[in-house]
């Protein structure tokens, strides 16, 4: 029998515990609209604790000890980000994977199907590790908006981020997925019509009407 989509939601929402709620919002909706599409995908992790993190960095690394317990063991390196250096450790990353059509077995093959995921993330302002020069963490999703763990660990949030806001004269990557959201032409500029469409979504949406996009506005598009 084919898995439903309730299932799959259900197993992406409890692997997301920990994680920011925005993003969770959005793990689920990534989920729920690749089903329509016939893609069976899940989340299968989230936040991660030090703890979860130090058993990660242990395996390959026989020597390894955190706040004085022994993680290290043998087996193949699988991350190289310590305690506090992962975007899972504060919450704004999630993994997912594909699965079989009765969903009883994951599906680690990285087809055309796995890219539409990530590409539905993408279209979120999710970052893919898919996408990434120096390796390739396929699973790997993170909403950062290009802040560092250095960064996150100083308790700041990628949805308070100063360089977050996007106004007239803005350029590159995110103007272009801000036009996606609202369904202009993608040239990368913030330019009038742009604004003219901030300032009617944020009207819609009874948001102060600026025509700058920051946190407030960003999250009122994946809504
Ligand atoms: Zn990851």
């Amino acid at each position: 029998m084919k898995i439903t989509r309730e299932e799959l939601l259900r197993r992406s929402t409890r692997n997301m515990q920990g994680v920011e709620n925005r993003i969770a919002e959005w793990g689920q909706r990534i989920i729920s609209q690749v089903y329509d599409e016939g893609i069976f995908a899940q989340v299968t992790g989230g936040y991660r604790s030090h703890e979860q993190q130090a058993y990660l960095y242990g395996q390959g690394r026989p020597g390894y000890q955190f706040n004085g317990t022994k993680y290290g063991r043998r087996g193949k390196v699988v991350t190289n980000a310590k305690p506090g250096q992962s975007i899972h450790n504060y919450g704004f990353a999630i993994d997912f994977c594909l699965v079989t059509d009765n969903g009883q077995q994951a599906v680690w093959k990285v087809n055309e199907d796995w890219r539409r995921v990530a590409s539905v993330a993408k279209g979120l302002g999710f970052t893919w590790g898919g996408n990434w020069n120096s390796f390739q963490d396929y699973p790997h999703l993170e909403w950062t908006h290009g802040m560092s763990w250095e960064e996150l660990k100083t308790g700041k949030s990628p949805f308070d981020y100063p360089g977050f806001l996007l106004r007239r004269g803005s350029r590159g990557k995110r103007v272009k997925q801000v036009q996606v959201a609202v369904q202009i032409r993608t040239d990368g500029i913030f330019g009038p019509k742009t604004e003219e469409v901030i300032r009617h979504f944020q009207r819609k949406h009874c948001l102060q009407v600026d025509g700058i996009v920051g946190p407030e506005t960003w999250v009122n598009f994946y809504r």
